[in-house]
C-alpha cells in the first residue's frame, strides 16, 4: 500500500488485508471473538505482546480496513468504526471531559450532537456554552479557565454557515483545549479538519460514505495519542463497536464516493442557480456560490461547494409543504448524502424542537427547505423543480 497515492486510488485500494484466498474485494468476518493456538500465544496477545484482535468490541479486520481506508483518506493516524455517527460524536465528547470541565460549542449543530453538549454533559457535571459560531470573538469571548473542548460542525445542518476552523483551532491551542469538528456536511473530500489545526474529526458513515441509503455507521479519527490516551478505554469498554456486517457495506460505499460526490456536488451547483433566480425563492444559500455569507472563509478552508442547498420560499410554510409535495424525482425525507435527492422542511422535522426563536437564530424559517442533491440525471432534477415551483402559489 503506498501512502502516495491520491484519495480516488486510495478509497479503493487502500487498507485492504487480503485473505490467504486472494479474494478481489474485501472479506467481511463476522466473528465475535478470535482463537488462540495455545495458552501463552493468548497470554501475549493480552498483553500486548503480540499483535491480533482480542474480542469484536476491541476491533476486528473489516472494522480495520474501514478505519485504515478513512485515515488515509483524512490523513489521520488513527480511528476508531462505531455504530452510528451518534455513537461517535458522542464517544469523541465524552471521552475526554470529567465533571468541572467546559465545553465550548457552535449553537447550529445537528440536533442529537446539541442535546449531547446541552443536556447530556450537564448531568455528569461538565458545563457548556453554544455560541454563534460564525464570529471567532464568540468562540474567544467564552472560554474559561475549564474549557477543554470546543466543538463545530461546518457547513452547519441546515443554513450551511460556515465557522473559521482554524481560528477557533489556534484558540483552543492557546489554552490547551482540543477541538472536535462534525465534518459531515464538508465530506471528506472537500474540508480537511486536521489540517485546518482541529484535533479530533468525526463523521456519521450513514451519510456521503454509505451514501446508497443502506446503514448506519459513525467514525472518529485524530492521532495515535490522542486516541491512545482518550478514546481507546472509552471505545473498549462502553462497547460503541461498529458492526462487521456495516464496516463492509461501507467499505464498498466508499471506493465510490469521489464519484457520487462530485455529481451531488455538480447537481446542487445547478440547482441552487436555478433556485436564486427564482420569483419564488427569497434566498439561497450555497456554499459554491459568490454570495454566500461567509464566501471568503469557503474559498480557505474548502475545496469544494456543497452536495446540499438551503433556500426560502417566499409563500412560507405552505408553499414549502406544496413543493415538497408536487416534487416526483426528489423524495421528503431527513436523511442526507444519499445517492437518491431528498428534501426536508427543517421547522417542522430535524428543528422541530426547537422555538421560533431559537429558530430565527439560526436562519431558519418555516420557508426554508433543505436540499440533499443526489447522483440522478440533472435535467431532470431541473425539470422537478420547475414543475413544482410552477404549482406553489405565487
Ligand atoms: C446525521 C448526522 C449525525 C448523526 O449521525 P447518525 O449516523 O445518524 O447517528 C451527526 N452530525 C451530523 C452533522 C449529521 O448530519
Amino acid at each position: 500500500m503506498s501512502k502516495t497515492w491520491r484519495p480516488a486510488t486510495q478509497l479503493v485500494h487502500g487498507g485492504t488485508l487480503r485473505s490467504p484466498y486472494g479474494e478481489t474485494s474485501e472479506a467481511i468476518y463476522l466473528t465475535q471473538g478470535f482463537v488462540y493456538d495455545t495458552s501463552e500465544a493468548a497470554e501475549a496477545r493480552f498483553k500486548g505482546e503480540s499483535e491480533g484482535y482480542i474480542y469484536a468490541r476491541y476491533g476486528s479486520p473489516t472494522n480495520d480496513m474501514f478505519e485504515k481506508r478513512m485515515c488515509l483518506l483524512e490523513g489521520a493516524e488513527d480511528a476508531r468504526a462505531m455504530a452510528s455517527g451518534m455513537a461517535a460524536v458522542a464517544a469523541a465528547i465524552l471521552c475526554q471531559v470529567r465533571a468541572g470541565d467546559h465545553i465550548v460549542g457552535a449553537r447550529a449543530l445537528f440536533g442529537s450532537c446539541r442535546w449531547v453538549i446541552e443536556t447530556l454533559a450537564p448531568k455528569y457535571g461538565v458545563e457548556f456554552t453554544l455560541v454563534d459560531g460564525r464570529d471567532l470573538k464568540n468562540w474567544e469571548a467564552a472560554i474559561r479557565p475549564n474549557t477543554k473542548v470546543f466543538f463545530l460542525e461546518s457547513p452547519t445542518n441546515p443554513t450551511l454557515e460556515v465557522v473559521d476552523i482554524e481560528g477557533v483551532a489556534k484558540l483552543a491551542n492557546q489554552i490547551g483545549a482540543k477541538l472536535v469538528v462534525d465534518n459531515v456536511f464538508a465530506t471528506p473530500l472537500f474540508q480537511k479538519p486536521l489540517e485546518l489545526g482541529a484535533h479530533v474529526v468525526v463523521y456519521s458513515a450513514t451519510k456521503h460514505i454509505d451514501g446508497q441509503g443502506r446503514c448506519l455507521g459513525g467514525v472518529v479519527l485524530s492521532s495515535k495519542d490522542w486516541i491512545t490516551e482518550n478514546l481507546q478505554d472509552y471505545f473498549r469498554h462502553t462497547g460503541p463497536a461498529m458492526s462487521p456486517f456495516n464496516a463492509w457495506t461501507l467499505l464498498k460505499g466508499i471506493e465510490t464516493l469521489p464519484l457520487r460526490v462530485k455529481q451531488q456536488t455538480a447537481n446542487a451547483a445547478r440547482i441552487a442557480d436555478i433556485l436564486a433566480d427564482h420569483q419564488k425563492v427569497a434566498r439561497v444559500i450555497y456554499p459554491g456560490r459568490a454570495d454566500h455569507p461567509q464566501a471568503d472563509i469557503i474559498a480557505r478552508q474548502m475545496s469544494g461547494g456543497s452536495t446540499l442547498v438551503a433556500f426560502e420560499l417566499k409563500g412560507g410554510k405552505q408553499a414549502a409543504f406544496a413543493l415538497q409535495n408536487a416534487l416526483e424525482v426528489v423524495k421528503i425525507s431527513n436523511n442526507l448524502g444519499d445517492a437518491k435527492s431528498l428534501i426536508t422542511h427543517p421547522a417542522t422535522t430535524t428543528h422541530k424542537n426547537l422555538t421560533d426563536e431559537a429558530r430565527a437564530e439560526l436562519g431558519i424559517s418555516h420557508g426554508t427547505l433543505r436540499l440533499s442533491c443526489g447522483i440522478e440525471d440533472a435535467e431532470d432534477l431541473i425539470e422537478d423543480f420547475e414543475r413544482a415551483l410552477s404549482a406553489v402559489a405565487a
